[in-house]
């Protein structure tokens, strides 16, 4: 997890000003950086195009600060998330944090593209051991933890691990619970 306050950063990006952490200021700068303007006093912003000036403000630095920031930020490929689905920038192969759709943090953020569902699956995998083993509340807690794209991503994952068996052979080790 990042501690980047990802409502905050969509409300900068959509032009209200608030104070920002300088991961926070480079999180709205990706966000913003494909749509400014170079020309700085255009009075037209075609589309949804926004000016360095008003990046700038935004931000809450000079408009020269924006453009050795844009400068600095690392070379990015940039792609919809295999996850929750909205946009996310690579940098050398790892995933850029990112909010989902719910503003939460997205699981693939800080991980490797290839990786994404065996890192997963190994996740599910230890949540069964542990549930087997008998810590069925230590496997609510952490579920209850988790963010609603990361859930649901478990599910996914978990329901691609069931294999084609009858349910009594299946799920039999399920009715000590009960
Ligand atoms: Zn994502």
């Amino acid at each position: 997890m990042s501690d980047i306050d990802w409502h905050i950063v969509d409300v900068v990006c959509n032009g209200t000003i608030a104070p920002l952490t300088v991961e926070e200021r480079n999180a709205a700068l990706r966000r913003m950086a494909d749509r400014m303007l170079n020309n700085s006093d255009s009075y037209l912003c075609p589309g949804n195009k926004i000016t360095t000036v008003e990046v700038a403000r935004r931000l809450g630095v000079k408009e020269r600060t924006v453009l050795r920031m844009k400068a600095a930020l690392p070379e990015s490929v940039r792609e919809l998330c295999p996850v929750c689905r909205q946009t996310m920038w690579i940098v050398e192969d790892i995933v850029e944090p990112h909010p989902d759709s719910l503003n939460q943090e997205c699981p693939m953020s800080n991980r490797s593209v290839g990786h994404w569902a065996e890192d997963m699956a190994a996740e599910v995998a230890w949540l069964a051991a542990r549930l087997r083993a008998g810590d069925r509340d230590g496997v609510w807690d952490d579920i209850n933890d988790m963010t609603v794209t990361k859930a649901r991503a478990v599910m996914v994952v978990a329901l691609a691990a069931i294999p084609d068996k009858p349910l009594d052979e299946l799920y039999g080790w399920v009715e000590e619970y009960a």
